[in-house]
């Protein structure tokens, strides 16, 4: 199946509610625009680098997608990044989103807002970044700290929670993992805060996206389910 025809099967798949962010790493401009012109929407990019190649290599096309941001941002590529990304689904402290929000005014669109994901390690693996539940005696009341320390920030909105889950073969291993970043999520929107817009629970890979679907997942982060194996 060529990447188009993939594409649009993941996409009858998947309930109509469901983002796909096709994740793009180490994929070529022509296969990201193959996708794009079968209607994918949302690209995802680990590296600010390829967001800024595929940018220029797809020219007025790449403004017809949305651009996220999926790998850990160092604070040295924010201003980068915030050229060529929408939204950035990878902030891991307060601290981090306070340094984006300084640079966004200063970024190619002016004073905007931009939409931000908190990362949440929920597997507390030291090989992954986020805000991982072994690091805090409350990891809940943290993330709720963190929260609502943003609402305070003019030029970002958090908009939702991003998880990759730990590494397992078995994605049923995953579930548990799933649900209380689920759990975490439902708990902000009830608190109701002024400047937040919990919408996006972003979460599920391909072999993991059916699994966190049943879970609650309204936007997955796909890649080799559509451009297959990476080499
Ligand atoms: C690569 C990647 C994905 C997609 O992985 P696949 O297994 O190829 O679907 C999702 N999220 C992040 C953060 C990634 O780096």
């Amino acid at each position: 199946m060529s990447i188009a025809e993939r594409y649009t099967h993941l996409k009858q798949s998947v309930p109509p509610q469901v983002t796909i962010v096709l994740a793009a790493k180490t994929r070529s401009p022509e296969e990201i625009e193959e996708a794009i012109d079968a209607g994918a929407t949302d690209i995802g990019e680990n590296y600010v680098q390829e967001a800024e190649a595929a940018h220029s290599a797809l020219g007025d096309k790449a403004g017809q997608v949305n651009w996220h941001m999926i790998g850990h941002l160092q604070k040295n590529k924010i201003n980068k990044a915030l050229q060529v990304f929408d939204v950035i689904q990878t902030v891991e402290s307060l601290k981090k989103a306070g340094d984006i929000d300084k640079r966004v005014p200063a970024a190619k669109d002016g004073a905007h807002v931009l939409p931000v994901y908190l990362e949440v390690n929920i597997g507390g693996e030291e090989t992954k970044t986020g805000i991982s539940p072994g690091d805090y005696d409350d990891f809940e009341q943290h993330l709720i700290n963190v929260v609502r320390g943003m609402t305070r920030f003019e030029h970002v909105r958090l908009e939702g929670l991003m998880t990759m889950g730990p590494l397992t073969s078995d994605p049923e291993g995953l579930r548990p993992y799933f649900r209380r970043v689920r759990e975490m999520f439902d708990r902000i929107i009830d608190l109701g805060l002024p400047h937040v817009n919990m919408k996006h629970l972003s979460m599920g890979m391909t072999h993991s996206y059916q699994v966190a679907i049943e879970e609650g997942a309204n936007m997955i982060r796909v890649g080799t389910a559509v451009f297959g194996e990476r080499k």
